[in-house]
């Protein structure tokens, strides 16, 4: 295919696969999951609850979680009723993302809720294993609230998974159960074999159920492939999504940033719209090709900095972000430190041009300044910072 390479998943990087998707990639490896069609049309998930018999689940097939609790997954107890249920889902929003096809499978009866992942752990650069009893919810507030309850155990990379790993997390969980026990060990194994013959940065099985027959079962799949291992996985890179669209709108929508995607390599930052287009078309005067629009809006707090950041630095296509911010009620000095933080958390390699004018500029410039990163550049005027984040760029 000559395809030009393009945006992954909702993360440059990265292809995020639908929980089908994720299902269809467990069951290969041996892992439960529940017998299950995909459909399009209310009457599509007609005809695949009759096919399936009995109690369904219709879910809502969207790039993000949360669905249960947004109303994008519902029982349905006859072909009549998953018709009406899809009928509801489709063309929801979840989150920023809407809702075009569901998911029907067969309903499962839950007695238990686990949460089982591998993913990887950039500091420790090994694979790490996760299990809690108490899945369900997602897993931030598990680890807020409680953080004993998450067992972890690292995979040795050069090793590969061993059974010892798989014993020592589910002790480490409380897993008590002797035949909860084997079969968790069989899946943490399969999901271990997937990871990493999938080239995954993420498989996460949230809820892993037990039934009160005692049977485990993965009831979601998140699975995330690493983009640039996709040449040797025709398979799943074939299950990218070309129809969602643009996947770095659908995250800023997401994250609640106002963002429009404009294809240049110069990233832009301002608070208020207006100033937003003005410095979209300083970055043309200066000569260079505005990579987006994006509006921070009022207030210049870290979260917002931060949430804006991520989505300008997963293009691709940036090589220099332009941060213009004017402090009228949004104060210099807070908006300085808002950048820092917002630096501290995101993974951002792309140099960053400040200009800071208005309330307590100077206190802010001086902030900036004496933090002394490499990758931060501070200008006194507008014109000046666009000259030097297009020269940064070329
Ligand atoms: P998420 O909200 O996007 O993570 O979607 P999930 O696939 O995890 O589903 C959310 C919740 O719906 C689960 O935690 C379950 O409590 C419930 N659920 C999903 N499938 C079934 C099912 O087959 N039977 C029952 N009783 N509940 C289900
Ligand atoms: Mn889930």
């Amino acid at each position: 295919m000559s395809t030009p390479p393009r945006l992954a998943g909702a993360r440059v990087g990265a292809l995020d696969l639908y929980e089908y998707q994720g299902k269809e990639l467990f069951r290969r490896y041996g892992i439960p999951v529940s017998d299950g069609r995909l459909a399009s049309t209310p009457a599509e998930a007609r005809r695949a609850a009759e096919e399936l018999a009995g109690d369904v689940v219709v879910k809502a097939q969207v790039l993000t979680g949360g669905r249960g609790k947004a109303g994008g997954v519902r029982l349905a107890a006859s072909p009549a009723e998953a018709e009406a249920r899809a009928a509801e889902i489709l063309g929801l929003e979840i989150r920023g993302h809407v809702v075009r096809s569901v998911w029907v499978e067969a309903a499962s009866e839950i007695a238990k809720e686990y949460y089982l992942a591998v993913t990887f752990d950039r500091g420790a650069k090994k694979p790490l294993l996760l299990l809690t009893r108490e899945g369900g919810v997602e897993i931030e507030e598990v680890a807020a609230r409680d953080p004993r309850a998450l067992a972890r155990v690292y995979v040795e990379p050069l090793v590969g998974y061993l059974p010892y790993e798989g014993r020592a997390l589910v002790h480490a969980a409380g897993i008590a159960d002797v035949g909860e026990r084997r079969q968790l060990l069989a899946i943490v194994e399969k999901l271990c074999r997937c990871f990493s013959a999938e080239e995954a940065m993420l498989c996460e099985i949230n809820p892993l159920i037990v039934t009160p027959a005692g049977e485990l079962k993965a009831l979601d799949a998140k699975v995330t492939i690493d983009d640039s291992a996709l040449f040797r996985h025709p398979d799943v890179a074939a299950m990218r999504d070309t129809s969602a669209g643009d996947p770095l709108e659908a995250l800023a929508r997401e994250k609640g940033v106002t963002y429009v995607h404009l294809g240049g390599s110069v990233g832009i930052l301002a608070n208020g719209a207006g100033l937003a287009m003005a410095t979209v078309d300083l970055v043309v005067v200066a000569g260079g090709r505005p990579a987006n629009f994006c509006d921070l809006g009022g207030g210049g707090r870290a979260e917002g900095v931060v949430a804006a950041l991520d989505v300008i630095a997963r293009d691709p296509q940036v090589r220099s972000i332009f941060l213009n911010v004017f402090g009228g009620l949004t104060r210099g000095d807070d908006v300085a430190r808002g950048i820092l933080a917002a630096l501290e958390r995101t993974a951002i390699t792309v140099p960053l041009v400040a200009r800071l004018d208005g309330t307590n500029a100077e206190e802010g410039r001086s902030i900036l300044r004496e933090a002394r990163l490499d990758r931060l550049h501070v200008e006194p005027t507008m014109i000046a910072a666009a000259e030097r984040a297009v020269g940064l760029a070329a």
